[in-house]
């Protein structure tokens, strides 16, 4: 155990799974109570449980981010008993289509989880930051926010709006002592990637894995302590000359594959 985030409160969406749980167990071992916020209550109290387990706090919280009233009413019931200082929208979600067979709800459905997610949790959270003068938002975009992939028309709109609404946020919120900052991960072996595969090509899953693997120049997929390991320092006082800043994770992704 550190003490880099001793007495920091972090509040991690999606915790209950993927980076956002290595990411919770992370800040965990180096001092920070963590506030879980996922829809998956299972999930969510499975970290808990390894958090604690670990000699550290944290605290859980059932909550569709979705929902605008219900992450307003969340929040000010964790802000009733501490303040928040580190805020990471993670939680996300996943689709496979191109324009053409993307239809109008699968365009809200990924809209409201990815990107109007984000707005609800930053805009519950930002007065209090601002109040305190003090504070720390990142947040999950993608290599599809920077680059065409194929077939991720929905999910390729809402990452480009998470990294935009990450250089609105860091510029609007300079002067408050707020930094705002996002990664964007290539392809990172989680739960969200089995079950895409899974659900999308249920008859070759293993040769989708490989040629997922394959299409980082790394030559393979990214991991979620990397991830972890990247958030962790975005998050700490160690950065604290960055904001406004998109971080590239991706095993030569955006750069190198030519
Ligand atoms: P995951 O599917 O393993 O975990 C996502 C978590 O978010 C789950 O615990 C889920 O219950 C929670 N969640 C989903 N919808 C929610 C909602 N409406 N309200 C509250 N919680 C909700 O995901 P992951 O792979 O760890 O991805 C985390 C983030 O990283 C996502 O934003 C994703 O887009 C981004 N990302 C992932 C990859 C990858 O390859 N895994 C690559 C680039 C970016």
């Amino acid at each position: 155990m550190s003490s880099k985030f001793e007495g920091k409160f972090a509040l991690i969406t999606g915790a209950g799974s993927g980076i956002g749980q290595s990411t919770a167990l992370k800040l965990a071992e180096q001092g920070a109570h963590i506030i879980i916020v996922d829809l998956d209550i299972e999930a969510a109290n499975a970290t808990l449980q390894t958090i604690e387990e670990l000699g550290a706090e944290a605290s859980v919280y059932q909550c569709n981010i979705a929902d605008n009233a219900q992450v307003s009413e969340v929040v000010a019931s964790i802000l009733d008993k501490h303040p928040i200082d580190i805020l990471i929208n993670n939680a996300g979600i996943a689709h496979v289509g191109n324009l053409e067979n993307t239809t109008e709800d699968d365009l809200d459905r990924i809209y409201n989880v990815n990107v109007k997610g984000a707005y609800n949790m930053m805009h519950s959270v930002i007065g209090s930051m601002k109040k305190q003068q003090s504070g720390v938002i990142l947040n999950l975009a993608s290599i599809a926010a920077s680059v065409g992939i194929e077939d991720r028309f929905a999910y390729s709109m809402s990452k480009g709006a998470v990294l935009t609404m990450t250089y609105s946020v860091a510029r609007d919120y300079i002067n408050d002592g707020i930094r705002c900052n996002c990664i964007s991960p290539g392809r990172v072996h989680t739960p969200f990637v089995d079950n895409f595969i899974e659900k999308n090509y249920p008859d070759n899953q293993e040769e989708v894995f490989t040629k997922l693997s394959k299409s980082q120049p790394i030559g393979r997929m990214g991991k979620v302590d990397e991830m972890a390991a990247l958030i962790s320092y975005l998050c700490s006082d160690d950065a604290a000359f960055i904001t406004g800043s998109n971080f590239p994770i991706d095993g030569g992704f955006v750069t190198l594959n030519n």
